[in-house]
């Protein structure tokens, strides 16, 4: 099958190569599990600014429909493939098992880099998207919501684009909508909240004082930017956050309130007052007890693996570490891994309730959000290191095992159609 061949899609196959091993799935059992049940590639044309016209290749990728409708986000990126989105469905199939949400993996994706569009141009890109998959998303069907390079404003144009074509508001057709559309308080901040939570559960279950604990932080979107203000607010000191144009350091720690504020003037958190520069490669490699990678796929690598000086490997990002990676860690055996489909589950889950609360029309306070969303990764936190512990295994194979598994176990009864 070479449709969807990718490197991320090569990764996240062998991923799961290793776990219906481990599993002991049945050779007949593991391509429906493994390839995605269907996948829409769009072309898109759009009205530039300038009067042209351009198309854009958009796409959406739906894992498996044996639990419910699909979910997972949007990406905007230059690099989107279809072999890298259906890399992503795939592993937001085990993330969302693996928490007890009612949903298979999706993801889509259009190849752009949105920050050199008008937003006039963005809008007309995201509301002709829209229209090309509105037959392939739905609140029971599938439920896009952000990812890289997109945000809540992007949601309300896909939300508004299928009201328009229904003819009454659906706010359940898309998550990680502006709160005065139907979405959920504490959706904006939940990945990165989520990603604090689950460092301190691994901190204690270490002996690491936050107060003494140092971070490192790489990318600095809606992601890692919560993850780093959520880890300073535990006492944590961040000593280095970047993003696409480069890093930034302090061995004294960074304020991060000051940082709140220059990020939001200038768009970057290059050039901060009292940061040195850094680069991508030394960032990775500094010092620290916690190394969160938020931003894409494949940063840590057979190359740099051996050289992390981390104790806390926090995978905000979807894919940040590849499997040639993964056997340096393992036999390194000196690094805890909080693997991304548990890391990062945190923006589902509360995609989940927002999805939830617009389908009863009725809204919880974010108290109730933050209470439910702890509730939930704390289960899959204290289950996933379990299994770790029990069948002496990494904490990335224990917690793709109990996602595959929930999945495979709905396959069986449900029989050969979804
Ligand atoms: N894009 C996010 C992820 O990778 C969120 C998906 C969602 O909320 O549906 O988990």
């Amino acid at each position: 099958m070479d449709l969807y061949e990718h490197p991320t899609f090569a990764m996240a196959a062998r991923q799961f190569d290793l776990v219906a091993d481990h599993l002991g799935i049945p050779e007949q059992d593991r391509d429906r599990l493994k390839y995605p049940k269907r996948a829409l590639a769009v072309s898109i044309p759009v009205r530039m600014d300038d009067g042209a016209t351009r198309v854009f290749f958009g796409y959406r990728v739906q894992h498996h429909l044996s639990l419910g409708p699909t979910k997972g986000g949007i990406r905007y990126h230059p690099d989107v493939t279809l072999g890298e989105v259906a890399a992503l469905s795939m592993w937001m199939s085990w993330k969302c098992a693996l928490t007890g949400l009612p949903y298979g993996g999706a993801k889509g994706g259009v190849a752009v880099d949105p920050r050199k569009l008008s937003p006039g141009e963005l809008e007309r890109l995201t509301r002709r998207f829209t229209q090309e998959i509105i037959s392939f998303i739905g609140p029971q069907v599938d439920i896009p919501a952000p990812d890289v390079g997109t945000n809540e404003q992007t949601m309300a144009w896909m939300m508004d684009t299928y009201s328009v074509h229904a003819g009454v508001s659906v706010p359940g057709v898309v998550t990680g909508k502006p709160v005065h559309l139907g979405g959920s308080l504490g959706r904006r901040e939940a990945t990165g909240r989520g990603v604090a939570y689950l460092v301190g559960r691994a901190m204690d279950t270490l002996g690491i004082a936050a107060q003494e604990a140092t971070a490192v932080v790489q990318g600095f979107g809606n992601v890692g930017s919560v993850t780093a203000y959520s880890l300073a607010q535990q006492g944590v000191r961040i000593l280095a956050v970047s993003d696409v144009g480069g890093g930034i350091y302090n061995p004294e720690g960074l304020d991060t309130r000051a940082l709140e504020k220059w990020v939001t003037s200038h768009g970057t958190p290059i050039g901060f007052p009292g940061s040195q520069p850094i680069s991508n490669d030394d960032l990775l490699r500094l010092k620290c007890d916690v190394l969160v990678p938020a931003a894409l796929e494949r940063q840590i690598t057979g190359e740099n693996a051996g050289l992390l000086q981390c104790r806390i490997l926090a995978e905000a990002a979807n894919g940040p570490t590849t499997p040639a990676a993964d056997e340096i860690l393992d036999r390194r055996g000196d690094i805890f891994v909080i693997p991304d489909v548990l890391c990062n589950a945190g923006g589902v889950v509360v995609s989940y309730f927002e999805w939830v609360q617009d389908l009863q029309s009725f809204f919880w306070s974010e108290q109730e959000v933050v209470d439910k969303l702890f509730r939930i990764l704390e289960g899959a936190f204290v289950q996933v290191l379990q299994q770790s512990r029990r069948g002496q295994i990494s904490m990335r194979l224990a917690a793709l095992s109990v996602g595959v598994k929930r999945v495979w176990d709905a396959k069986k009864s449900r029989g050969l159609f979804p």
